[in-house]
């Protein structure tokens, strides 16, 4: 990495080697607090993406052939590096994404650790299985196994944590990886493969190019060395990789775009289901894929929530990430922004109250930064309520008994995270049953932990990550069929009529 007037300048990492690549141009990441440039990464080309295929898949024979042991341990060599640069990480992603520094972007690079310290543990449960055979001295075995040579786009959401999510479970499996890192936020994808280099990992096994996804993705996607796609982004964009996979019929990990329902039963701790509500919507400026986009009151606390909700929200203190006590960032870049604000002109001029922020802050002459917005009065079949805003921007919507707000839930083509908040254990039960989403946090908010299966139903996905179903995603199962008695034993063999089983 060379460092200029302009921030870091960065270069693609094949084969084991830092190299231009056919790189055409750079991209410019500007941090979106002070809109000055941070860094440029290569903009990779098609030409770019194959030379990192083939590097990864000449490498991944040696790699698989190693013992997962073996693998996991580089997983816990990295973790040491990351833990050890763990402030310096977690202030270039600030930068980098606009994320609060405290807790948000130190929160962010300890989760990616974290990956590294869970994933080092699967070295030695890689687990298949062995039944027993229909027939005398034979067995049957499954054997987890690797899939091959991994394509991983990641978002700029969590940057940090996307990549850690992705290359740890390919990486102990025995894959190797072409990952290719958003356009709004790379620079931290170098830090982790930088790290991943210092402790150890063979060439070849991690490959970092950075292009649009249109062109240097779609050549990871359909290039038919790669064996299983990975990516963590917008519906619209899993629906292209599906497509474009089919053609060689690969294994696809998609965790797609959420519309996520907030259900306030009318026996709910309010302050409590205020407190949480607030963070659900809010964390990283509304751009998390577990936000909730959406928030359900039963009508006889309607009021009382909505008074206390918008005070909370008007509280929050809009700032600089860097700075110490603030809540909020700006969004990630302008596109971010004017998505966030056409939506909600749109659900104002269709009748929506506004009852906190809606509109840009005066008082910051530079950054992409948007209000945080509280919308009552919203209808169900508004856009507000059936898109995804993936921005500061919460409606809210009242309900009358338990079938309508699960009905109102139900009723998204997305099915990723969902929240209720109720004492009752029998509704909180029914509800959970009732709600047709991966995930659903009852009298909490999230994020979501390694342990657990992080799963988008519908449109949201296909596959999952985390806990031993997700990292069994990045494994394929091979059938052995083993015969070691010595003999054929049946008789349906040529020539016919030899003797039956014995
Ligand atoms: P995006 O879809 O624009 O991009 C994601 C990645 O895919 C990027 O690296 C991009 O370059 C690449 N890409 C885009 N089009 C491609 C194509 N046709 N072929 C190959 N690669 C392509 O997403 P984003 O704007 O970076 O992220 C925000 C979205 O991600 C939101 O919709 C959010 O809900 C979703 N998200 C989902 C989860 C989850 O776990 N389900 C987590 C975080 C973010």
């Amino acid at each position: 990495m060379a460092t200029s007037q302009k921030g870091r300048v960065e270069k693609l990492f094949i084969g084991g080697k830092w190299v231009p690549g056919s790189a055409d141009g750079y991209i410019e990441r500007r941090n979106p607090a002070t809109e000055a440039v941070v860094g440029r990464v290569p903009r990779g080309t098609r030409e770019d993406a194959k030379a990192a295929l083939e590097a990864a898949a000449e490498s991944q024979d040696a790699w698989a052939a190693l013992p997962a042991p073996a693998r996991a341990k580089i997983l816990a060599r990295t973790r040491d590096i990351l833990e050890a640069r763990k402030d310096e990480l977690a202030r270039l992603l600030s930068q980098e994404q606009g994320k609060p520094l405290h807790p948000e972007a130190i929160g962010e690079i300890e989760g990616t650790i974290e990956h590294f310290d869970y994933f080092a543990g699967y070295g030695r449960r890689m687990e298949g299985t062995v039944v027993p055979s229909d027939y005398p001295d034979r067995t049957v075995l499954m054997l987890r196994l690797p899939v091959g040579v991994v394509a991983a786009l990641t978002p700029w959401n969590f940057p940090a944590a996307m990549v850690a999510r992705k290359l740890c479970p390919s990486l102990v499996a025995g894959n190797t990886v072409v990952l290719k890192p958003s356009s709004a936020t790379p620079l931290i994808a170098y830090e982790i493969v930088r790290a991943l280099e210092k402790a150890g990992l063979p060439r070849g096994v991690v490959n970092l190019v950075t292009g649009p996804g249109e062109e240097v993705g779609d050549e990871l996607v359909r290039n038919p060395l790669s064996n299983l796609i990975t990516i963590t982004g917008s519906t619209e964009a899993g629906k292209k990789v599906m497509e474009a996979a089919s053609a060689h019929v690969k294994r696809l990990v998609l965790e797609l775009g959420g519309k996520a329902p907030f259900i306030v039963f009318d026996d709910a701790d309010l302050d409590q289901a205020v407190r949480a509500a607030v963070f659900a919507r809010f964390w990283n400026a509304g751009q998390t894929c577990i936000n909730s986009e959406r928030t359900y009151v039963h009508e006889d606390v309607y009021e009382a929530f909505t008074r206390k909700y918008a005070q909370a929200v008007k509280a929050l203190r809009l700032g600089d990430p860097l700075a110490e006590g603030t809540d909020i960032g700006p969004l990630v870049s302008p596109d971010q922004r004017e998505k966030t604000e056409a939506a909600v002109q749109e659900a104002v001029h269709q009748g929506a109250k506004v009852l906190a922020g809606g509109s840009r802050p005066p008082a910051f002459k530079k950054g992409y930064y948007y209000e945080p917005t509280v919308l009552g009065d919203v209808e169900q079949g508004w856009d507000i309520v059936q898109d995804e805003v993936f921005g500061p921007v919460s409606p809210l919507l009242s309900f009358r008994d338990f079938d309508e707000a699960i009905r109102y839930a139900n009723d998204s083509r997305y099915g990723l995270a969902s929240y209720l908040f109720t004492r009752d254990a029998g509704v909180a039960m029914r509800a959970a049953h009732a709600i047709k989403f991966g995930e659903t946090y009852i009298n909490q908010t999230g994020p979501e932990l390694l342990q657990g299966y992080h799963t988008g139903w519908r449109e949201s996905g296909l596959g999952g990550e985390g806990s031993r179903y997700g990292a069994e995603g990045y494994t394929q199962i091979k059938t052995v069929y083993w015969n070691y008695s010595g003999d054929l034993q049946v008789d349906y063999l040529f020539p016919y009529g030899a003797e039956k089983v014995r």
